[in-house]
């Protein structure tokens, strides 16, 4: 089991952190001076940060991984400190120093904010970072994160602020200044990351490393605070945000962190929130499936994905199958929208209907092929195509068959998504953080 062990000397006493690391068990335990400080086991390791505190000097550990190998290190407040069984090398590998530069930009960007490290635990990496407080009276929150389907890391700022009467014209006042500024750039991924919503605007940048320091983000952090200032108010301190609050203005307000959302909650209200969660769940479970009108709905919907199939299928024959989970995706939105609750048993009936939709989608084809054939559309036509597609199934069979092969991992995907939301608004994460700062 590798093992890791740094010598420090803080403020005139010499310490010893060492770090035990079982990259197959999953194990980490970290002892400070023969005491045991962190023990964590893990399924899959990705890697890990922790952070404790020296003297009073703010130290982070950090375990890094690629997949394959694993890389350690120790910064001591800003000082990165090479482990005892790493100084044969002489120089750090570039994973080491990626997270040395990482973690300085995150330092540096807190002291210019003025805003509190609250980072998040339980978390690894970029998205591990968050910082909130307050820039010129706006509740700020800070966090860093990777792009869903770009690579890129980002930082995005969400702007508490008093709600707002009509967010269309600060919609347009945003997307003009940000631009005029230049603060963010087009980029479509973080388009969808940035917006004005009735009480909190949310701008996401992109962030490079190598293109990017803490004073740049930190300018643009101002400007995007400043620009929210013209159409939106601070939110009030001094008052709660419960929805079924009792009493509204009130002495006991506590900064909540519900799910990472930021609110202003009094403890009666803090209280409610799982009473709250518990009520929604059971409602939830008692509301009626309404699978008929879904089923129906469904059924239209891949009658009516048939023909765009068959078009499809005429000219390009079996690539079209691949196609396939548009039908299950289109019939899932049909079913949504008659009201059908997603449960396992309208997952299953979605599938059945688009291997039913194919079944069509192949008919109407073969149907389009006699017609070129025979060069006459009749009634006979119909019984024609049927008798031909009975002869040879071998378009049919190798449709349902891609079908399958690729709509389940979506029905897979879609469920185990649907419930980490429910976990998530039935279980919501509370965290109360009190930010220092009172700029
Ligand atoms: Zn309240």
């Amino acid at each position: 089991m590798p093992k890791r062990t740094w010598e420090i000397n803080i403020k005139g006493q010499s310490h010893i952190v060492r770090l035990d690391h079982g990259y197959s068990s999953g194990k980490c335990e970290i002892w400070l001076d023969d005491q045991l400080i962190v023990k964590e086991k893990k399924l899959y390791d990705y890697g890990s940060q922790h952070r404790f505190s020296i003297e009073g000097e703010s130290c982070e550990l950090g375990i890094i991984t690629n997949g394959i190998t694993f890389d350690y290190y120790l910064l001591v407040g800003k000082t990165p400190i090479s482990a005892k069984e790493d100084s044969h090398r002489r120089l750090l590998t570039s994973a080491i120093q990626n997270a040395y530069s990482e973690s300085l930009f995150w330092q540096k960007l807190t002291i210019l904010t003025g805003l509190d490290d609250n980072w998040k635990s339980g978390l690894n990496g970029f998205g591990r970072h968050r910082l909130i407080g307050y820039i010129r009276d706006y509740l700020v929150i800070i966090t860093g994160g990777k792009a869903q389907q770009a690579a890129t890391r980002i930082i995005s700022i969400l702007i508490r602020h008093a709600p707002i009467d009509n967010n269309d014209p600060a919609r347009a006042k945003l997307k003009a200044d940000l631009l005029a500024k230049q603060v963010t750039t087009q980029k479509q991924y973080l388009k969808k990351h940035t917006g004005v919503e009735t009480s909190f605007s949310v701008i996401t940048l992109p962030y490079s490393p190598q293109k990017d320091d803490a004073e740049a983000i930190f300018k643009k952090i101002n400007t995007i605070v400043h620009i929210v200032s013209k159409y939106a108010s601070p939110l009030p301190r001094n008052v709660c945000e419960g929805p079924t609050c009792k009493q509204r203005v009130g002495q006991d307000l506590h900064l909540t962190l519900i799910n990472n959302y930021l609110v202003y909650l009094c403890g009666d209200c803090i209280k409610e929130i799982p009473l709250e969660a518990k009520r929604r769940e059971e409602e939830h479970l008692k509301a009626s499936p309404d699978l008929l009108k879904g089923v129906s709905a469904g059924i239209i919907t891949a009658i009516l994905c048939g023909f765009p199939w068959a078009l499809v299928a005429f000219y390009l024959d079996r690539v079209t199958a691949f196609f396939s989970v548009l039908i299950f995706l289109a019939v899932m939105k049909a079913m949504t929208i008659a009201g059908a609750k997603l449960t396992k048993l309208s997952l299953l009936l979605d599938g059945l209907i688009t291997m039913a939709g194919i079944v069509w989608g192949v008919y109407l084809t073969i149907i389009l092929n006699t017609i070129k054939h025979t060069r006459a559309f009749t009634l006979e036509t119909f019984q024609l195509a049927w008798q031909t597609m009975g002869a040879d199934r071998g378009l049919l069979v190798f449709s349902l068959l891609i079908g399958f092969i690729v709509t389940v991992p979506f029905m897979w995907d879609i469920w185990s998504n649907h419930k980490l939301r429910l976990t998530r608004a039935y279980n919501p994460n509370v965290e109360i953080v009190e930010p220092t700062n009172s700029l």
